[in-house]
C-alpha cells in the first residue's frame, strides 16, 4: 500500500481479493472473497452509502449542512454517518431494534441520530424503511428541502455504484479469469451491480444468489413465487419483496442456505484462516462452495466478505443464544 488518501471517502473501495484456502481445497476450485470488511466503515455498505450521496450531490438534492435520513439494518447507517461526518451533513438513522447491540453501539458512538423501532414486516406502515421515508418527508419541509431519503432499497444509485466499482474491480483483479460470482442480497445492490458488470464482460460468467432461510428471494428465482420458508439469525440479507435494485440482477440460479451450514463455514474461516467475518459472509461462502461443486474443479469463483464477526459477537460467540437456536457452537468457546 503506497497510496495517500486525502480523506476518509478516498479509502472506500479497491479492496483486495483473498483466496479462501479451505473452501478452494475442498472443491478443487479457486474461491476468492472480496474483502469488503476492509472498507473504512467496516462493510460493503460504505460503497452504497457513498454512491447514493454522490448521486444526490450531483443532482443538487443535498448541499452544505444537509441531512441524510435512512432506514437500515445497521451497516448502511454506519457508512452514511461516517460519510456525513466527513462532509458536514447530519445523519438520521432508523433501525429495527432486533439488530445486534454491537451495530447499535457503533452508530451511537459515531454520533448518528438513531431511532430504534420495533421490527415490522414491509407491508406495515411502521416498518423501519417506511418510518424513515416519513421522517425524511417531514424534515424536508422544515429544512428548505436540504434533506434526502437515501432509500437504499429502491434507489438505483446503489446498484450503479457497485456496477461502476465492485464489479469492475473483480473483473480486473481476476484478469477476466472468473467463472462464477455468488452472494446474498439485502437491497440487491451488490448482486445487481456486480452481476451486470461481469455479464457485460463475459455473458458465460454464472451469477448465483445465496439466500438465507426466512427470505423469499430463493423461491422467486426458482418458481417466480415470493414464498418465505424458515428463519435465520443472519442480518442485512434476505427480502420479502423485489426491490428496484434487485430487479436489475442478471441471476442464473439460486441456493437456499441454512444458518447451521453458514455458521460452520464462518467458524472454519476463523479457526483455519484467521478470517473473522459476519453472518451474511457465512451464507456467501457456503453458497460459493456449492457453486464450486456445481461448476466442477478448476473454476474460479468470487464471493463477498461483507463485514467482520465483531459486529455480531453477541450472537456468533454467545453459547446460550446458539444453544437455544440449536446452532453449532465453536469448539474454542
Ligand atoms: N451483508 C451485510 C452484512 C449487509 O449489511 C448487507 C446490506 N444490508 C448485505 C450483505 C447485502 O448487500 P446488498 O444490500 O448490496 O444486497
Amino acid at each position: 500500500m503506497n497510496e495517500i488518501y486525502n480523506n476518509f471517502i478516498d479509502a472506500i473501495g479497491n479492496t483486495p481479493l483473498i483466496k479462501l484456502n479451505g473452501p478452494s481445497e475442498k472443491t478443487g476450485c479457486i474461491i476468492y472473497g472480496k474483502a469488503e470488511f476492509l472498507n473504512p466503515g467496516g462493510s460493503i455498505k460504505d460503497r452504497a452509502a457513498y454512491a447514493i450521496i454522490q448521486d444526490a450531490e450531483k443532482r443538487g438534492e443535498i448541499r452544505e449542512n444537509g441531512t441524510v435520513v435512512e432506514g437500515t439494518a445497521g451497516n448502511t447507517g454506519i457508512g452514511l454517518t461516517l460519510i456525513c461526518n466527513s462532509k458536514n451533513y447530519k445523519s438520521i438513522i432508523v433501525m429495527p431494534e432486533t439488530q445486534t447491540k454491537e451495530k447499535i453501539d457503533t452508530l451511537k458512538s459515531i454520533g448518528a441520530d438513531l431511532h430504534l423501532v420495533p421490527a415490522k414486516p414491509y407491508k406495515d406502515p411502521n416498518n423501519y424503511v417506511k418510518f424513515s421515508e416519513r421522517l425524511a418527508k417531514a424534515l424536508y419541509k422544515e429544512n428548505n428541502g436540504n434533506v434526502i431519503w437515501a432509500n437504499q432499497f429502491d434507489n438505483t444509485a446503489n446498484y450503479l455504484g457497485h456496477y461502476k466499482t465492485t464489479g469492475q474491480e473483480i473483473w480486473k483483479q481476476t484478469k477476466g479469469k472468473i467463472d462464477g460470482f455468488i452472494c446474498s442480497s439485502g437491497t440487491g445492490g451488490t448482486i445487481a451491480g456486480v452481476g451486470k458488470a461481469l455479464k457485460e464482460k463475459n455473458s458465460n460468467i454464472k451469477i448465483f444468489l445465496s439466500d438465507p432461510k426466512g427470505s423469499a428471494l430463493y423461491n422467486y428465482i426458482k418458481n417466480k413465487e415470493l414464498k418465505i420458508e424458515g428463519n435465520s439469525i443472519t442480518e442485512g440479507i434476505g427480502s420479502s419483496r423485489i426491490t428496484a435494485n434487485f430487479i436489475n440482477a442478471p441471476i442464473d440460479d439460486a441456493y437456499s442456505i441454512n444458518d447451521e451450514v453458514a455458521l460452520k463455514e464462518l467458524y472454519k474461516l476463523i479457526e483455519n484462516e484467521g478470517l473473522c467475518l459476519g453472518t451474511s459472509t457465512g451464507i456467501n461462502v457456503a453458497g460459493a462452495i456449492k457453486l464450486a461443486k456445481e461448476l466442477g474443479p478448476g473454476k474460479t469463483i468470487v464471493t463477498i466478505l461483507c463485514d467482520k464477526s465483531e459486529r455480531y459477537h453477541s450472537k456468533l460467540f454467545n453459547k446460550e443464544f446458539l444453544k437455544q437456536k440449536k446452532l453449532p457452537i465453536p469448539n474454542w468457546l
